[in-house]
């Protein structure tokens, strides 16, 4: 029975990646420190086989025993999380980059680094390739993920062809679902917690912006698949369909039988006017193939999020 570290498995897409590798039949030990995630994303888990550890993983990690696979998926995620801790956001990404690819030379373990689509920045190329560079804005707010991410891409490949680490990276484009926080500020949870409080929903900018969200569980499939298939350079994971951020307020509110107001506040520096992944990598080398529609997903993750609500 293999033996899997996750790095910020009490986190949101963490959390789900701790339930499917227990699943599929392996060990899970959870690091996280709780900057951004929450027991309560983990709590369920009753299995011998589920471990939790509270820990920094921009510390030295110590680990007993086996550890045949490692998740780097430790980070702040959301534009208001890395803002509000700009300095462990780029300690995560490289600190804890380094040490986790430390501990794979030391237990000869595969490693899985969870990047993003942000590595492109604000993108001059449309959809995003794997093969195109990106235009980072390095001193800009958004900087501190965007180039702490990049930097760990280039970590990772340093252990590739240096150690002869087996590793694997993965760009994951907006991702949504149940275990979001309400308040972590990101358009999803940030919408959803508007209509469920019959308050105004705030769109950015004038909404014409782009995203494309991909619902957790088509990301879990792509990540589990890109473990075990044989590619070491990033693959982009998520969805194609591209919605703007106005129309998408308009999608949310109309699920969740609402008729609050849009009103619109400050676009945010360096925000990406256009964001959609060019999956033909993912399709060739993973035959990924998204499920899940965005209105069912958004459903689901709705109704998640108001049964919580209504528990005493
Ligand atoms: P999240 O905030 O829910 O999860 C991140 C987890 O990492 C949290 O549990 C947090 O407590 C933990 N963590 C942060 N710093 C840590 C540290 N120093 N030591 C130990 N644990 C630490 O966010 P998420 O959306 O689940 O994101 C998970 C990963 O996926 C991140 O690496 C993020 O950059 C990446 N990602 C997510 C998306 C998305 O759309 N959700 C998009 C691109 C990339
Ligand atoms: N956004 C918005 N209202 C919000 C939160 C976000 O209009 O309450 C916009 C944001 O400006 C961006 C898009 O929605 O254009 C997606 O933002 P998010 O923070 O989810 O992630 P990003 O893709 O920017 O990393």
């Amino acid at each position: 029975m293999p033996t899997t570290l996750i790095t910020g498995g009490a986190g949101f897409i963490g959390s789900h990646l701790c339930e499917r590798f227990l699943a599929e039949g392996h060990h899970v030990i959870c690091m996280d420190n709780l900057v951004t995630g929450t027991i309560e994303n983990i709590d369920h888990i009753r299995d011998p086989r589920f471990h939790f550890i509270h820990h920094d993983v921009s510390e030295y990690i110590y680990v007993k025993g086996a550890v045949d696979n490692i998740l780097h998926f430790a980070s702040p995620a959301s534009p208001v999380d890395y803002l509000r801790m700009p300095i462990q956001t780029l300690k995560v990404g490289s600190l804890g980059t380094h040490k986790t690819l430390g501990l794979a030379v030391a237990k000869k373990a595969r490693y899985l680094l969870a990047s993003t689509s942000e590595v492109y920045g604000d993108p001059h190329v449309h959809p995003q390739p794997e093969s195109y560079w990106g235009n980072v804005n390095p001193i800009g707010p958004r900087g501190v993920y965007d180039e702490a991410k990049r930097f760990a891409e280039a970590m990772t490949m340093a252990y590739h062809r240096f150690h002869g680490v087996d590793t694997r990276i993965v760009r994951i484009f907006n991702t949504y679902g149940p275990r979001m926080r309400l308040d972590d500020g990101r358009v999803v949870p940030s919408f959803i917690r508007s209509v469920l409080n019959n308050e105004p929903l705030t769109v950015f900018g004038d909404g014409s912006q782009t995203r494309s969200f991909c619902f957790v569980s088509d990301l879990v499939e792509g990540i589990f698949r890109l473990l075990h298939a044989d590619e070491h350079e990033p693959v982009n994971l998520g969805t194609e369909f591209e919605v703007s951020v106005l129309e998408f307020a308009k999608i949310i509110r109309r699920l969740a039988g609402s008729e609050v107001p849009i009103v619109h506040k400050d676009l945010p520096v360096d925000d990406p006017r256009n964001r959609r992944p060019d999956l033909t990598k993912a399709r060739r080398v993973l035959g990924y193939e998204p499920q899940v529609p965005l209105e069912e997903g958004l459903s689901r993750t709705i109704s998640f999020f108001r049964a919580k609500q209504e528990k005493p």
